[in-house]
């Protein structure tokens, strides 16, 4: 016999558990299933910014140009993995079609106000008694070593202007009062104000709790095999048993074309690995994060560790290790930053960024699964995007009009 049960979201990241604490906040007790812990996905390790001014989506009309050298350069901050695969190619495809500054400002607009919907909602959270996630609102310091580079940052200043954003140029001096180890020879940097950080693993977990405290049963261990409708239902065979939902969300992020799959949804996401080291944070590093500009190196100081992230390969479900792609955010950090002292590593992580072609989410019903509710696609973004995405899918689930015009991230685009 099939358990019964009226929602069941399946992935225990920041998407899916910020989608069960909003439904227990309307009274709706969802399950969650997540094969392995809370927060063992990409959501774990990441850079843990919420970034509203810096919404360009990686499709954009320069990286034609760069394409090429994407495929060529295993060493450079993206690295596409030559392999045979007819959903590699189909997403390329359409990539390819996201190219084009329409498509570009688009998406910057769509992205800037998810974000800003989601830093609301961060500021109410980390005002709940006993949710600490080391939430900071001082920006972020983009550091350039071109004048290259600072021309194209220029670029991005002008388009978030016409979204009402704000950045401050920083000639190199200014640069080295504020980080002290930069190089000499850097070209200066940007402050985005309005960006904030937090520590992604401790804000995760404490949802969990809060979720879990407010209703929800979170089950752990727990693999969905195979989901399948049976009549007006929804089947999920699990490794610990089948369960029968009048609902279910999928947020399982870069694993989410299969189980979108066996209902006949075509989900457009490819894993995108990228890393991460932890190490302790050195006592005079500033409090805000760093952006590497041309390496594409973050580092956020996140209490009393320091992170440096990085680069994005498509190849696939692999999550092996490149040391040589771990090394080149480490150089990077060296040659922008000689003055840090290098201290004990913490943690070296990789982690799947679930991207689609166009860099925008996947949130919303399918026409052709109406009981399905998908929650995935969040590229570089799901951080950041994780909370209002929840809130979203609560509404989509309580029947409530959503807050935002779910049209652009509708399942049924691609
Ligand atoms: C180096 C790096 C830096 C990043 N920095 C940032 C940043 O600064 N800001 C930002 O916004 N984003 C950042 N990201 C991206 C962000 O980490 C992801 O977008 C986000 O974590 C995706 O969340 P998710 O909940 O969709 O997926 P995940 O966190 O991967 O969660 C999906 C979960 O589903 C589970 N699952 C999968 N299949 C099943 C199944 N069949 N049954 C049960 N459970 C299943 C998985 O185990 C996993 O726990 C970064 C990513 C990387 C790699």
């Amino acid at each position: 016999m099939a358990e019964r049960a009226d929602v069941v979201v399946i992935g225990g990241g920041v998407v899916g558990v910020s989608a069960a604490h909003a439904l227990a906040e309307r009274g709706i007790r969802a399950q969650l299933l997540e094969r392995g812990e809370i927060c063992s996905g990409c959501s774990h390790g990441n850079a843990g910014w919420v970034f509203p001014s810096h919404a360009l989506p990686i499709p954009g009309p320069g990286v034609l140009r760069q394409a090429l050298g994407w495929l060529l350069d295993p060493d450079g901050p993206l690295y596409i993995r030559p392999r045979a695969s007819l959903s590699l190619a189909r997403w390329l495809w359409s990539f390819l079609g996201a190219c084009n500054r329409a498509a570009e400002r688009r998406a910057f607009a769509l992205r800037r106000e998810l974000s800003l919907a989601s830093l609301v909602r961060y500021r109410e959270l980390a005002e709940l008694p006993g949710l600490e996630f080391d939430f900071e609102q001082r920006g972020i310091l983009l550091v350039c070593r071109s004048r290259a580079e600072l021309a194209e940052a220029e670029r991005e200043i002008g388009i978030l202007r016409e979204f009402g954003g704000e950045a401050r140029r920083l000639d190199a001096n200014e640069l080295r009062e504020r980080v002290p180890a930069c190089a000499e020879d850097l070209a200066g940097g940007v402050h985005f104000s309005a960006d904030a950080h937090l520590t992604p693993q401790r804000f995760v977990h404490g949802l969990a709790s809060e979720a879990q405290r407010l209703g929800v049963r979170l089950r752990t261990g727990t693999e969905v095999l195979r989901l399948e409708r049976s009549g007006a239902r929804l089947r999920l065979a699990t490794t610990r048993g089948e369960i029968e939902a009048e609902q279910v969300v999928v947020a399982t992020g870069a694993w989410s074309p299969e189980l979108a799959g066996q209902l006949g949804l075509r989900v457009p996401v490819e894993g995108a690995k990228g890393y991460s080291v932890t190490r302790e944070r050195p006592t005079d590093f500033p409090e805000q994060p760093l952006l590497l500009a041309e390496a594409k190196v973050a580092i956020t100081p996140m209490g009393r560790t320091l992170r440096f992230g990085g680069t994005l390969e498509l190849a696939g479900r692999d999550l092996g290790v490149s040391w040589r792609r771990l090394r080149a955010i480490l150089r990077a950090v060296s040659e922008y930053l000689p003055g840090l002292p290098e201290t004990p590593t913490l943690e070296i992580w990789r982690g799947l960024r679930p991207l689609t072609p166009d860099d925008l989410p996947i949130i919303g019903r399918s026409r052709r699964q109406p009981g399905v509710v998908l929650a995935t696609g969040h590229g570089m973004n799901g951080l950041a995007q994780g909370p209002i995405t929840g809130q979203l899918v609560a509404q989509l689930v309580a029947g409530e009009p959503t807050s935002l015009d779910l049209g652009p991230f509708s399942p049924d685009r691609f």
